[in-house]
């Protein structure tokens, strides 16, 4: 098989008028034809700018292609990192939910603990005004007692005074009784 004087893509002789890959020409000259010195020089000096040519498209291909394949790598790079980055959304999303559950939860105990404490101050409100209402009692009780005592010690010494004039009257009766007597028993005699 052939190959093309520039890309070295081999060809049918006689198949193609132009190389299917760089597009040289690719029929020869006939055999009977002469061709001038000057020509063959100039096709000679095409030949080598058409090879230069292809070598610097195909370094230059090279280079894209490369490029194309760091951008690849670079973009399979982001789409790892942009579905890792939504995977952490999601489960930033699924606690930011549970915890709005469990403030929820929190706000309704503490509703409920707020109701039980206006509850307990209400009732140690009503003990503080039965302990008050006690003490006023107690007081005045002691008040009473202190009355009742001083009321009794006074009653105790009058009934000291009348126990004391009912003795006196009795051992002035006993005397006169005496007296009668002894009288009695003079004139008798
Ligand atoms: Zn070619």
């Amino acid at each position: 098989m052939a190959q093309c004087a520039v890309c070295k893509t081999e060809y049918l002789e006689g198949q193609a008028k132009y190389c299917s890959t760089c597009g040289w020409a690719l029929i020869p000259y006939p055999l009977t034809f002469e061709i001038p010195e000057a020509f063959l020089e100039k096709q000679q000096a095409n030949l080598v700018w058409a090879k230069q040519m292809w070598a610097r498209s195909q370094f230059q291909l090279k280079q894209v292609q490369s490029q194309l394949e760091q951008l690849d790598r670079q973009s399979a790079q982001l789409q790892s990192h942009l579905v890792e980055t939504q995977l952490q959304r999601e489960e930033t999303d699924r606690q930011r939910i549970q915890l709005q559950s469990q403030v929820q939860q929190l706000n309704q105990e503490k509703v409920q603990s707020q109701s039980i404490i206006s509850q307990i101050q209400s009732e140690l409100e009503i003990s503080h005004k039965n302990c008050f209402q006690t003490q006023s009692e107690l007081k005045e009780a002691n008040q009473q007692r202190s009355q009742l005592q001083s009321d009794l010690s006074q009653l105790q010494s009058q009934l000291e005074l009348c126990n004391s004039n009912a003795l006196k009257i009795h051992s002035s009766r006993t005397f006169n009784n005496r007296k009668n007597t002894t009288s009695i028993r003079i004139k008798r005699s």
